[in-house]
């Protein structure tokens, strides 16, 4: 007896079925999506018990004729390709002829339409896809289908499903993924009966975004835009310090498609290398415009996957936008403000002038370098260049207060403007306040300096000067840490710590670099340690700045420490030029109060 039977095509569409139709969500996404092709400028979704009592999709696009709507249901229907060439260049949302045939399948469905030029419309009612009715009526232009009792023929899905309230949060995620990828096309979404969002569709990429996603998250994004030779996009990135945690305000967008990108993902994520904290995700929407030819979507049957033929050019194109929102973010700041050059405070720099040369940014060798002195521990406060020669210190101010003798130091050579200020002063020995027009600025001195020592560090691209300890010290480590410390020497040595082996589970700390103290060498090495033991950062430059970030903390100035009024001055001008913003962990670095906030707390006005 033969064995191999034909499936009949009802099983067979079945069997389709499952991989275009998973749960109610899948069917408002393919519904969505007709109805956009359709050319429609307002779209209305309804979703009743999650989706699974029943799902109407109304738009007022360009309907079918009686003869298209009997056809519209088979497999392989559509009107979006005519033959294999048309599949080099999909511009439409849909294109395989499957949704309808697939949804129809596991469903009953009402389909009501009608093109604009025909003076009646069409009814059709269908059951496990096959038609039952088909009438002509009276109807407003456009197309309405109603999808009721969604897997009722196949008992093994329904019994899929999660709760209403979970697959209901499935097709409102998926009606907006959808409505956020064409902010021209007006869309209203109603969930038993009560409105989840509307879109105005006036194609305002700001309005669309605020109008789905909440002032919350809108507020925060950047706009982002960068094009060239056929390939585009614009869009928003959020600030750094709207980190989330996770990646699930991330849209991106290929041609009008929601799409899932590991490649648009990554370039979008390594613009926020140095200023998100670890395990935050920076949020974004993103619209690339790309010749439909460079892009395959034929990946999946969901087609949320894509494939570009040109990855490195999509991949530089999103990470130099992302970069550039950010810088502009950085100089916004003060532009409200007014601008006076830094000579302003050449007073105060005069004396400083006289020391030696030594600057925030400077890549040369210092003096002393060439000429190494046994580094000894310093007996003071922890200033700006650890280790720097002491200068003399002829100003009145710092004379009083010998606590502070790091205020020694010349300015660094900021050529851009600072904006008009004062500082009031330091309080709890870890906020400078600084005075500017209507505003009070709150600096975190210890964030401000840990960025300016991680920019400075990263910008000489050069092995860390390593400092030979007077004393070497001995450091107990693990079991794990000690492997890690050995396999990674040559890692630590170009960071400047020379780290030796001794016996089973010591090692010698011979050097340190000389940002930091020695003092603090053990502690910076088991941080260090700490986050190679997270694992899974294959990228040398991800571990470089990690090592540089520990350089960074451990080198800048101390919440509680005291700091001269000149170290102030300098952090402050490098705040106010608008070059550094948050910490290289991604807390930020300043706070405003305005005026009015003031006045609000104090009830002087309303
Ligand atoms: P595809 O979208 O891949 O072409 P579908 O099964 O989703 O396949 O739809 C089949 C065809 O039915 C479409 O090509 C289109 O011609 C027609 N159609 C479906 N939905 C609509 C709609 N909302 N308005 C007008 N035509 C539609
Ligand atoms: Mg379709």
């Amino acid at each position: 007896m033969a064995l191999i039977n034909i499936l009949s095509p009802h099983v067979a569409d079945l069997i389709a079925a499952g991989e275009v139709v998973e749960r109610p969500a899948s069917v408002i996404k393919e519904l969505m999506e007709n109805a956009f092709d359709a050319g429609a400028r307002h779209v209305t979704v309804e979703v009743q018990n999650g989706g699974a009592t029943l799902i109407r999709v109304t738009d007022d696009g360009c309907g079918m004729a009686p003869e298209d709507a009997g056809i519209a249901f088979l497999r392989h229907a559509t009107s979006k390709l005519r033959d294999e060439h048309g599949l080099e260049a999909i511009s439409t949302m849909g294109f395989r002829g499957e949704a309808l045939a697939a949804i129809s399948a596991v469903s009953r469905i009402s389909l009501v339409t009608r093109r604009p030029e025909d003076g009646e419309g069409t009814r059709l009612t269908l059951l496990a896809g096959e038609i039952q009715e088909m009438e002509a009526v009276g109807c407003p232009s456009g197309t309405e289908i109603c999808v009721r009792d969604l897997f009722y023929n196949t008992p093994a899905r329904l019994k899929f499903l999660k709760s209403d309230r979970s697959e209901a949060s499935a097709c409102v995620q998926a009606g907006l993924r959808c409505a956020l990828g064409r902010p021209e096309i007006s869309v209203r979404f109603l969930r038993d009966g009560k409105e989840e969002f509307f879109t105005p569709g006036d194609g305002s990429p700001e309005a669309c975004c605020y109008a789905l996603l909440g002032r919350e998250l809108a507020k925060d994004l950047l706009p982002a835009e960068s094009s060239e030779e056929g390939l585009s996009l614009h869009g928003f990135v959020s600030s750094p310090a709207a980190g989330r945690g996770n990646r699930s305000a991330q849209y991106f967008f290929v041609n009008g498609r929601f799409i899932k990108s590991s490649l648009l993902q990554s370039a979008l994520e390594q613009a926020y290398r140095n200023t998100l904290l670890t395990g935050r995700y920076p949020a974004c929407v993103i619209w690339l415009e790309i010749r439909p030819g460079a892009v395959d979507v034929n990946v999946h049957p969901a087609k949320t996957e894509v494939k570009f033929s040109e990855e490195r050019r999509v991949f530089s194109l999103l990470y130099q936008a992302t970069l550039d929102a950010l810088s502009r973010e950085n100089r916004t700041e003060v532009t409200d403000l007014p601008v006076q050059d830094t000579d302003v405070f050449l007073p105060l720099q005069k004396p400083a002038a006289k020391l030696p040369e030594k600057t925030l940014y400077e890549s040369e060798k210092p003096v002393f370098r060439e000429a190494p002195a046994p580094y000894v521990m310093p007996q003071r406060q922890q200033t700006l260049f650890t280790a720097s020669v002491p200068g003399p210190v002829d100003r009145e101010e710092e004379r009083k207060k010998p606590e502070n003798p790091s205020s020694d130091l010349p300015l660094p050579p900021s050529a851009s403007p600072v904006p008009d200020h004062r500082i009031v002063g330091e309080a709890l020995k870890t906020y400078i306040i600084v005075e500017m027009g209507e505003k009070l600025l709150l600096v975190d001195k210890h964030a401000a300096h840990e960025r300016m020592n991680f920019d400075r560090l990263k910008a000489n691209q050069q092995p860390l000067h390593a400092q030979q300890l007077l004393l070497p010290q001995t450091l107990h480590l693990r079991g794990e840490d000690f492997e890690l410390s050995t396999e990674n020497a040559e890692l630590f040595a170009e960071f400047g710590f020379e780290l030796e082996p001794f016996g089973e589970t010591e090692m010698i700390l011979r050097a340190a670099p000389e940002d930091i103290r020695p003092s603090d060498a053990q502690a910076s090495i088991e941080e260090i340690l700490e986050h190679l033991k997270e694992g899974g950062r294959p990228d040398p430059d991800a571990v470089r700045d990690e090592l540089l970030h520990t350089v960074a903390c451990k080198a800048a100035i101390k919440a509680g420490w005291n700091t001269g009024w000149v170290e102030q001055e300098k952090i402050v001008a490098e705040v106010l030029s608008g070059r550094i913003k948050y910490c290289p962990h991604g807390r930020p670095i300043s706070v405003t109060v305005t005026k009015r906030e003031l006045e609000k707390l104090f009830m002087r006005v309303v």
